[in-house]
């Protein structure tokens, strides 16, 4: 074993995952509650104590207002979320989910593990990426390399693979959507092209069921959302129970709770058919299909030319969404690893080359820029000089790292300063790009329009880019690093992050388990009939009564008897791992 262990992060929009590159391959590190993956869920107890994972997950059916999901999708803005009385960051939350990850690692390995490659979706920006390397320092994590998802997907089934092939890599997961074109080629794993949405997954499958759900009963979903939010809260997850259940049944039952959310008188249960799951979510399905079909124009490949079709991403268990993948494809798609667990398995092999395990030595990984890269110009019309065009240099899908340079010359005559505004995105108009950043070029000598100066963008694998700008007449270099310059936490705002973080309560790790079976068993004592909830009721009791006693006999004894029982009644059962 290393010495010095680099842990690979599948860093989810619902669920995460951590792993590492074991002597025989890459291996998964259990959580606290030795479960796989751990639902990227953030809450605050009654305690004021922060929760990570299924208990966080358990306790959001109950109380939305103490508990935030879905931030990844918030990565690289400023969106604040408020749990239970405090705003958050983002980076926040994401490094609440990363240190829980962490504290899983040290655990497994003993020690602190303090290098990691965490993974992001191919369509995530450079603001994005940023976000994501401060939520892992925010969790005690130098991120090494921040790794696309569909490449790790790749890397973990390419690891064990021989021979030149062309992959289309389909990654539906619960809120990011990536499809991906990556080629080996003589040991080189190589991302020809990438597409995707950042806000479309396996959730939104959900909440369509949920809003039919609820038209078939005369309520408007936006309007439920806003007037009853426990209604739709628990009733997004008995709809996510089904959307699963329907992946390998005929039908299945939606319970709909009254307007307090309760499942009292005024609740009501609905069948819902595979048939109807497929109606209903066929405009949400529709919207995979542009991105595969960009993806293969822009790796200008035809379906044919496709060796393999790789499933990836908890969405992908349902048959319409591999029936849909195999129409468009012409091809069957293969689910050799669990679709879960392939993502953090490939940032595990990445991590064991950061951490240059003699096992990989051979594998190279080469990567994308997900955008266009280029600044804004003034273009002549004649005799008029029109600004704020978008001149691309470094094309989207340029294999990286990349350096190119392009010459510009001043417009006017005596023009001694350029100002270098750096943009991202494929318009036209600079203006509606994603403005990167922006830097003066002094010095240019006086004379005639048309003085040159050569721009040279560097985009690295961690996809910071490095804008140089040297005036030709005299080698004049300004380097501008968008990295310290795009929006984004500062050092001084990371380490207050860092300090922030520390001070929050906490439950001891090994109270993980006694978490989540209070905060599940409280969840399904509103949901259960009167006599079952009678005697959850006592075994609830007992358990509390354990707690207080501390007793750690007594207790495992307890939790063990309410765990039998909510195996066994638990109406939305899906104990808290997948
Ligand atoms: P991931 O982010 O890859 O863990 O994917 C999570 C998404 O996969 C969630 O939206 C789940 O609802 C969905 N999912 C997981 N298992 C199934 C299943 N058996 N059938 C349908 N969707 C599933």
């Amino acid at each position: 074993m290393d010495t010095d262990p680099v842990i690979g992060i599948d860093l989810g929009t619902t669920n995460s995952a951590v792993a590492f590159l074991g002597p025989d391959g890459p291996v998964l590190i259990p959580n606290a509650v030795g479960g796989r993956l751990t639902p990227s869920v953030v809450g605050v107890d009654e305690s004021g104590a922060v929760l990570v994972g299924a208990a966080a997950r358990e306790l959001r059916v109950l109380r939305p207002d103490r508990c935030a999901s879905l931030f990844k999708r918030y990565m690289g803005t400023d969106h604040p979320t408020t749990v239970a009385g405090r705003t958050y960051s983002p980076e926040e939350l994401s490094g609440l989910v990363l240190r829980s990850l962490k504290a899983d690692a040290d655990a497994y390995f003993k020690r602190p593990v303090t290098r990691a490659v965490i993974t992001v979706p191919a369509y995530f920006n450079d603001r994005q990426r940023k976000a994501t390397i401060a939520a892992g320092r925010i969790a005690g994590l130098a991120v090494e390399r921040i790794l696309n998802e569909p490449t790790a997907a790749a890397i973990a089934y390419g690891f064990h693979d021989e021979g030149d092939k062309k992959l289309l890599v389909f990654d539906l997961g619960g809120g990011t959507f990536d499809v991906s074109v990556v080629e080996l080629f003589e040991g080189t794993l190589e991302v020809r092209a990438s597409a995707g949405e950042s806000a479309l997954g396996g959730e939104d499958f959900t909440r369509a069921v949920a809003a039919r759900v609820l038209e078939t009963r005369g309520v408007a979903f936006e309007r439920a959302e806003a007037r009853t939010p426990k209604l739709v809260s628990r009733l997004i997850q008995q709809c996510e129970r089904a959307k699963c259940l329907l992946s390998r049944e005929e039908s299945a039952a939606v319970r709909v709770p009254d307007d307090a959310g309760e499942y009292g008188p005024g609740s009501a249960e609905v069948t819902v058919t595979r048939e109807q799951l497929e109606k209903w979510v066929s405009p949400v399905l529709a919207r995979v299909e542009l991105p595969i079909r960009r993806v293969l124009g822009d790796a200008k490949l035809t379906p044919a030319q496709l060796d393999e079709v790789i499933l990836v991403g908890g969405a992908t268990r349902m048959p319409l969404v591999v029936r849909r993948v195999a129409e468009v494809l012409g091809k069957e798609p293969r689910r050799r690893l669990n679709p879960d667990e392939v993502v953090a398995l490939g940032a595990a092999v990445q991590a064991g080359l950061v951490g240059r395990s003699a096992a990989v030595e051979d594998l190279v990984v080469t990567d994308v820029a997900p955008f266009t890269l280029g600044v804004a110009v003034a273009k002549q019309f004649g005799g008029d000089m029109r600004e704020g065009y978008f001149d691309p240099v470094i094309d989207r899908n340029t294999t990286i790292p990349v350096s190119r340079v392009k010459r510009y010359s001043t417009m006017v005559p005596n023009q001694t300063v350029i100002v270098v505004r750096v943009y991202q995105g494929e318009a036209r108009r600079a203006e509606e790009n994603l403005p990167l950043g922006e830097f003066e070029v002094k010095g240019i000598p006086p004379g005639p329009a048309g003085q040159e100066v050569d721009i040279r963008f560097t985009y690295d694998l961690n996809g910071v880019l490095e804008v140089e700008a040297t005036v030709v007449a005299t080698r004049r270099t300004v380097t501008h690093v968008i990295a310290r310059h795009a929006r984004g936490m500062t050092e001084e705002q990371i380490r207050r992050a860092v300090r922030d973080m520390d001070k929050l309560k906490a439950h001891p790790r090994d109270e993980e388990a006694n978490r989540l079976a209070l905060h599940r068993a409280e969840r399904a004592y509103k949901e259960l009939a009167a006599d079952l909830r009678q005697a959850l009721g006592l075994l609830l009791d007992g358990f509390e009564a354990a707690l207080e006693g501390r007793d750690k006999e007594a207790i495992a004894r307890h939790r063990a008897a309410l765990e039998q029982f909510l195996s066994l009644h638990d109406p939305a059962g899906d104990g808290g791992d997948e």
